[in-house]
């Protein structure tokens, strides 16, 4: 049973809190005890556990699993309109579709009325914190853009929606009409012009995940000039015909506001738009945004766009469940790390020795359960992978996450997101993961920035066409100042090919280095502005929800090499063998 409170009552979520996190233990035994007493009968379940509870038969019997292992029981219920019971005695009311785009494929996941309790009562506990950190959110207005997708019905009846949605539809009275337009164009469009006219009232601006905030900047970038004339003439635009949009906007833009828009087209006209948000929204305190793991990367945009407004990377949440809260919301985005709330599910960790070794995430069933260990066992210091039980029908499920334990609050551990398991790029006998390229493109990128560059964007691929093969990164660079795109320079971009290269690993070094190489230079492709907002379209196209986008680091569709390929304005390779010493 979760304690119920109200959010605004600081002190009693707070209380709620340090009693959790003073019990997580007990509260995970509890958790379990609870999941297999309920789902003990499940066609899932009995198949290993003959339709005991216990808990000790559960760790010996019940293997260690991916997505790949259940979609087979997900189908029954999603595609053959089988009873929920196969996998959980909730009822699935729905099923939440992961964004896919970090991990490779987009995944069912199921939802129950009594998930959506437990996700409630995460966010109440999310908002004690916020109320209590973040000071003055009170006093005016956060400005958080949400976009959500149509629904779609699977073929057995069930209603497949992305986590946001799922939230915003089934607490329709809390939101504003705008949000549940489906058209991402109007929807961003009315959602900005609300903010925009609304700019003195404004004290937070949000989005889920940065790659998100990004997105509306440039789209911002594309449309300030249309808006501004939308508020001179108090009349909103003609492609704007979704009635829901056209009703939130026709009460706030209800005169002409002349005043308004030549402040707005002062700003936006300047040379350079460093401090953008800052300027437009001058009462701004904080922005919002998941900027850990793989969107670290958008910390420098961010800071730039922002004019260095404190970044709250709130929380660690998914499809499957939500996870931990960022007890410090203002340290630095690079200091993140997010306490476990032991009441949303059962947790599991799979140590990783050597977390730059992706082999050991990627043993098989046997291997993992004798090196599992649950929540009360993790040590500071120790990288682990996240394995979950839910009530809703997931056990003992890899979540792909990798975490770094960093401390306690109270018994509770805290976790730094380090990165997916996923390894992005591979040739050879090298593997090397999200993380390491994304080290690599950071030091990489210090041979730019002195030169007003900062990296909007990149992905990468193996490119296995010719032998042998070597791996291509595609960069978006923007520079800091408004002035034209000067030609690159030859020199500094092959030294930052060579410095991906010196960064990676000995393993690709290694390869690099023999007498015949296993894998040829390094190439990084510059493409021109605006090409990963049209890769993300791409995705979005396909059922991706924007909310949710990661941008893929390993782009495996065809087609998206197309579009990336299509944009390239430079190709420049590594011209040194790195060094294996070093
Ligand atoms: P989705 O189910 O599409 O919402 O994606 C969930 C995935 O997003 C998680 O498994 C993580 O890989 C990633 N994610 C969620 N929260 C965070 C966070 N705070 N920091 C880094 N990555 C996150």
């Amino acid at each position: 049973m979760l304690p119920t409170f109200d959010p605004r009552d600081t002190e009693a979520g707070s209380r709620i809190l340090e009693d959790i996190s003073s019990n997580a233990g007990h509260i995970q035994e509890q958790v379990l005890e609870e999941i297999l007493t309920k789902n003990a009968s499940t066609d899932y379940l009995k198949s290993f556990l003959n339709g005991h509870s216990d808990k000790g038969l559960f760790k010996n019997k019940v293997p260690v699993v991916d997505y790949e292992d259940i979609k087979i029981y997900i189908d029954r219920i999603a595609v053959d309109g089988e009873p929920s019971r196969i996998l959980t005695n909730e009822s699935i009311t729905e099923l939440l579709i992961s964004s896919g785009t970090s991990g490779g494929k987009q995944k069912w996941i199921p939802k129950t009325a009594e998930e959506g309790e437990r996700r409630a009562f995460f966010f109440c506990l999310l908002a004690t914190v916020q109320n209590r950190y973040l000071h003055g959110l009170n006093d005016g207005k956060a400005l958080f853009f949400v976009l959500i997708n149509p629904d779609i019905h699977t073929p057995g009846g069930l209603v497949l929606r992305t986590t946001t949605a799922s939230e915003i539809k089934n607490r329709k009275d809390r939101y504003p009409e705008v949000i549940f337009c489906e058209d991402t164009n109007q929807s961003l469009y009315s959602q900005l012009l609300c903010g925009l006219v609304q700019r003195d009232a404004i004290v937070s601006i949000g989005t889920f995940f940065a790659s998100g905030l990004q997105r509306i900047i440039k789209f911002f970038e594309e449309h300030w000039q249309e808006m501004s004339s939308n508020i001179r003439t108090g009349q909103m635009s003609d492609w704007i015909t979704d009635p829901k949009c056209k009703r939130t906007v026709s009460l706030i833009l209800s005169k002409q506001m002349p005043d308004l828009a030549d402040s707005i087209d002062l700003v936006c006209q300047e040379k350079s738009w460093e401090g953008i948000i800052k300027k437009i929204w001058p009462r701004t305190k904080y922005v919002q945004a998941i900027i850990t793991g793989s969107m670290a990367q958008y910390i420098p945009a961010l800071e730039f766009y922002t004019g260095r407004l404190p970044v709250v990377s709130p929380a660690y949440v998914s499809s499957e469940a939500c996870f931990g809260i960022n007890l410090k919301p203002l340290c630095s985005p690079y200091d993140v790390s997010y306490t476990i709330i032991p009441n949303m599910a059962y947790y599991e960790f799979i140590p990783i020795g050597n977390h730059q070794d992706p082999d050991c995430t990627n043993s098989k069933d046997a291997h993992l359960k004798d090196h599992i260990v649950d929540l009360a066992n993790v040590k500071i210091g120790q990288h682990y992978e996240l394995v979950v039980t839910t009530c809703t029908g997931l056990y003992r499920y890899r979540m792909g996450d990798v975490l770094l334990v960093t401390g306690f609050h109270n018994i509770t551990p805290q976790f730094k997101f380090v990165q997916r398991r996923n390894v992005v790029l591979s040739i050879d006998t090298d593997k090397t993961t999200e993380q390491d390229l994304q080290n690599a493109v950071t030091i990489a990128m210090h041979i730019l920035e002195p030169l007003g560059f900062f990296l909007l964007d990149y992905s990468s691929y193996a490119d296995t066409s010719s032998i042998p093969g070597h791996y291509v990164l595609f960069w978006e660079l923007q520079l800091r100042s408004n002035d034209d795109f000067p030609v690159l320079d030859q020199v500094k971009m092959e030294k930052c090919c060579s410095l991906v290269e010196q960064s990676l690993d000995l393993q690709y070094k290694m390869l690099r280095n023999r007498s015949i190489s296993t894998i040829g230079p390094l190439e990084i492709r510059v493409v021109k502005q605006g090409t990963f907002n049209v890769l993300m379209d791409f995705y979005v196209s396909r059922g991706t929800s924007l909310n949710q986008y990661k941008t893929p680091k390993n782009i495996k569709s065809e087609k998206a090499i197309e579009i990336l390929d299509s944009r390239v304005v430079g190709k420049f390779y590594s011209t040194e063998v790195p060094n294996q010493d070093s």
